[in-house]
């Protein structure tokens, strides 16, 4: 019979590495907390016109890469792209933006996208990332890119990433640079791949995220969104430069970073990696004040990030040493059949302790027992045999020095308190 595998694009995340995993998620939550953001969940699959209305049409998201279906009432419906349509959806739907102001929060969880599968490039990858409602002010951006730049110094590979900052301007702007780049596209239109032609009418602004060589250099001389900026705009985008500065968070400008996406406005950014190769992007977001009023919300100014968890821990050096922390205390080893209910009853007691208890249920001998306990890592090798169990003692071997003592078992939580105080 033909062996069943994951799917192409798809990946399991093996024992052996879901500590890595933990390790990025509880950063991810305590930076959470340090900024004041709250977890948020939402389903996995939405209706797909959620995706098509947010993102845009002619995205490549939108028109080639979503897993969508018909449901079998009819409905449309797709495992979610990306997480910021979700979440704005959520918002609307429970009013978020009537119980308080601001609202602040984070997720994390799997995206899907039909994409070439590829080094740092899936078709189910998982994202982190914030959306803060509420202010339209430069501060706000400034406090999201800061969150970003938290979890990436954490990580230890914020030396490594660089980050890239633009503002595309208020859609005012945005609808006057359109003229004025197919203006200047317009002579050369015809050497421009299909793709780029088709953008030209749709969204010609997302010809500047063109890969192409021969575009990229006929984009050279092009002119910049910053000759179109509102004075508001000048003002916004400066003063998130300040703000930056002033938390030292190093950056560069890029006037050609537009980001793909249909709903930004005014600040996009992106972080990307010096370690990565091709797919070097980690994190991108931007400002999106239009978003909630499209999905049919109360107009509310926003600005949030996605990151790609599979690429930070890619980009993580020493995250060995990161997640050193010790996985299992005790190595409960019980010498025969009639011990076994004290020795289920002591692990458990010791578990409610607080601390980490393995034991072997597969009966073994006292040599094979305690060779599992070295391998397992443990501090401590709790044996109890029968002797122990007459006089309700247990012998306590300190695995790292070899030291052995015999307690009462009554005894046992007080002594370990006393030892790891
Ligand atoms: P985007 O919504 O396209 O800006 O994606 C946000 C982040 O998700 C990117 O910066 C990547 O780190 C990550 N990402 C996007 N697409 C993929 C993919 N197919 N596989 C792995 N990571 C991805």
């Amino acid at each position: 019979m033909r062996q069943i595998r994951t799917v192409k694009g798809t990946h399991d995340i093996l024992p052996g590495d879901t500590n890595k995993w933990q390790v990025l998620e509880k950063i991810i939550h305590g930076v959470g907390s340090r900024f004041g953001y709250q977890e948020i969940r939402t389903p996995i699959f939405e209706e797909t016109q959620l995706f098509a209305r947010s993102m845009g049409e002619d995205t490549d998201i939108v028109s080639k890469e979503m897993y969508s279906w018909k449901d079998r009432d009819g409905t449309n419906l797709t495992l979610r792209p990306e997480l910021t349509a979700p979440v704005v959806r959520s918002f609307i739907q429970h009013s978020l933006g009537t119980a308080a102001p601001l609202q602040r929060l984070y997720y994390i969880g799997p995206s899907f996208r039909r994409e070439r599968p590829q080094k740092g490039r899936l078709r189910q990858f998982h994202q982190f990332g914030v959306e803060a409602f509420g202010s339209g002010n430069p501060e706000q951006d400034a406090e999201v890119i800061a969150m970003a730049w938290h979890i990436l110094s954490q990580l230890g590979i914020s030396e490594s990433s660089a980050l890239q900052l633009n503002s595309i301007g208020s859609p005012d702007c945005r609808m006057a640079y359109r003229e004025t780049l197919k203006e200047f596209i317009r002579p050369n239109l015809d050497q421009l791949s299909e793709t780029s032609q088709k953008r030209f009418e749709t969204n010609p602004l997302r010809i500047l995220d063109t890969k192409a060589t021969h575009e990229k250099k006929m984009l050279e001389g092009a002119p910049s969104v910053s000759d179109c900026y509102t004075d508001e705009d000048k003002w916004h985008f400066e003063s998130v430069q300040d703000f930056l500065n002033a938390m030292d968070i190093p950056f560069t400008l890029n006037p050609r970073l537009v980001r793909g996406l249909d709903y930004y406005t005014r600040t996009v950014f992106e972080f990307t990696s010096k370690t990565l190769g091709a797919q070097d992007a980690l994190l991108g977001g931007g400002r999106y004040d239009g978003l909630v009023e499209t999905l049919g919300g109360k107009a509310t100014p926003g600005i949030g990030f996605a990151a790609g968890m599979e690429r930070f821990l890619m980009a993580m050096e020493e995250i060995e040493q990161k997640s050193g922390e010790s996985k299992n205390d005790i190595y409960f080893v019980c010498l025969n059949e009639e011990g076994l209910s004290d020795a289920l009853s002591l692990s458990n007691e010791l578990r409610q302790a607080g601390y980490n208890v393995i034991s072997d249920p597969l009966r073994r001998s006292m040599k094979a027992q305690m060779r599992e306990a070295n391998k397992s890592g443990a501090r401590f090798a709790l044996i109890l045999g029968e002797t122990e169990r007459e006089q309700k003692s247990i012998q306590v071997k300190d695995l790292k020095n070899g030291d052995q003592i015999s307690i009462a078992q009554s005894d046992l939580i007080h002594h370990f308190q006393h030892l790891t105080k």
